[in-house]
């Protein structure tokens, strides 16, 4: 390929700041109300309680933390009040997803809980709910389920929720990276008993980072708000009867965020531009776009991903740190192209490496379609159809999503990722 590489490094997804920002962060700065109130706070869980059609939100530090005190709520509820120093999922075992984000899961182990994941689909790359129904058969006693909407494509929510009533169990929504896309015509994080979403600064709005919990529970939410303040009691001085958080999102974090609300919807049109895009540009390549419930489903198109064919796929080695491959003629892999993508300076990634392979929870279950996926395989095969998580993670990667990405730099993207295959 004889292509100069790019002068300024093309992005997988970074913020994109509009002006009004810095003018509520100043304005918080002017007003003195540099901490965890002020009116910003108060603008952001109005605003986006509104956009989302939910009755209650509490804006707090983290998606993770939105997460951890979800997963705390949905313990005290299911198991009760724990014994201070013993999460509230204390020996619990809770059905995640599989294919995410750490962040998804980690909550979970920090109530106590013990995560069984849940393989992948592939019409949507979230939870299956096949091998949820599967995974009630082997532990019919769970009444937790934790379900991400990977790269913002809804997952299959009306399966899932289905599953879930019929077992009695309670759901955490994990909407950190589809804020904005649409199931039925209803917004990801309304479907869960408790739902969160983030402002990290590679999501598709973002205050450099904050997240928050979302309800139609009042109390719930004014638990999560008191939990979130260091659960200080209604008394003249610091009173404490449960153990608390600094979880708070502060105001001037908050005045980014009130600052890109606005924007929302324009992101997502970039980011869907984009990922026609590329959809467009990949005809006649062995390769798939990350893909969608057209019929019920609008995502908010957050990341692009491709999915190369398993014929044309070259050989790949993954060990814990290191990747290896040989060029095929006519083939490529993962490894290959986002290598060959850093060489011109942009930047891809690999698909989220599935939870049931991190060595971290190497000892916990797994359950796909077939039944539990760690008594059958324990040797990951590549291609292999009983473990979708590790199909997609040896096939697939994510490509440079960055909304301020010019359509001359896509078509170079491309036009290099096209060279992989020749
Ligand atoms: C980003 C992300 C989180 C965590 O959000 P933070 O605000 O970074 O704590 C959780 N889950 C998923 C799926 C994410 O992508």
């Amino acid at each position: 390929m004889d292509f100069e590489a790019f002068p300024e490094k093309v992005w997988l997804s970074t913020p994109t700041m509009h002006g009004e920002e810095l003018i509520y962060m100043k304005e918080a700065f002017e007003t003195n109300w540099m901490s965890t109130i002020g009116v910003n706070i108060n603008e952001v869980e109005k605003l986006l309680a509104a956009k989302l059609g939910c009755r209650y939100s509490v804006a707090l530090s983290a998606g993770t933390a939105s997460l951890h005190l979800a997963m705390k709520l949905a313990g005290e509820k299911l198991y009760g009040m724990p014994e201070i120093g013993k999460g509230a999922l204390f020996g619990h075992r809770v059905f995640c997803s599989d294919m995410t984000f750490d962040a998804t899961v980690n909550p979970v182990v920090y109530e106590g809980g013990i995560p069984v994941f849940i393989d992948t689909e592939y019409d949507t790359w979230n939870m299956d709910p096949v091998a949820l129904e599967k995974a009630f058969e082997i532990y019919p006693e769970v009444r937790l389920i934790v379900v991400a909407h990977l790269y913002g494509t809804p997952s299959k929510i009306d399966e899932i929720k289905a599953i879930a009533d019929k077992h009695g169990a309670l759901i955490v929504e994990d909407a950190a990276e589809s804020l904005g896309a649409t199931y039925k015509g209803k917004q990801t994080g309304t479907f869960g008993d408790y739902n969160c979403i983030s402002f990290n600064g590679n999501k598709i709005i973002t205050g450099s980072s904050g997240g928050m919990f979302l309800t139609d529970c009042e109390e719930d939410a004014k638990k999560v708000r008191k939990w979130s303040t260091q659960s200080r009691e209604n008394a003249p001085w610091y009173q404490h009867e449960e153990l608390g958080y600094n979880y708070r999102m502060s105001n001037v974090i908050a005045g980014v965020v009130r600052g890109q609300i606005p924007y929302l919807e324009e992101h997502i049109a970039q980011k869907k531009a984009i990922y026609e895009r590329y959809k467009e540009g990949f005809k006649g390549l062995p390769v798939t776009m990350n893909p969608y419930d057209k019929k019920n489903s609008e995502p908010n198109f957050w990341l692009s991903c491709m999915l190369i064919d398993p014929e044309f796929l070259c050989k790949q080695e993954r060990g814990e740190q290191k990747a290896l491959y040989i060029h095929e003629h006519g083939k490529s892999c993962p490894t290959e192209i986002l290598e060959t993508l850093a060489k011109y300076n942009a930047e891809g990634r690999p698909v989220w490496k599935p939870m049931h392979m991190q060595p971290i929870y190497r000892m916990n279950g797994f359950v796909t379609r077939d039944g539990n996926g760690r008594a059958r395989t324990n040797a990951y095969i590549v291609g292999s159809v009983t473990d979708v998580g590790v199909d997609l993670f040896n096939r697939g990667l994510c490509l440079p999503s960055d909304n301020k990405m010019t359509p001359e730099q896509q078509d170079k993207v491309i036009e290099i990722i096209r060279g992989c295959f020749e």
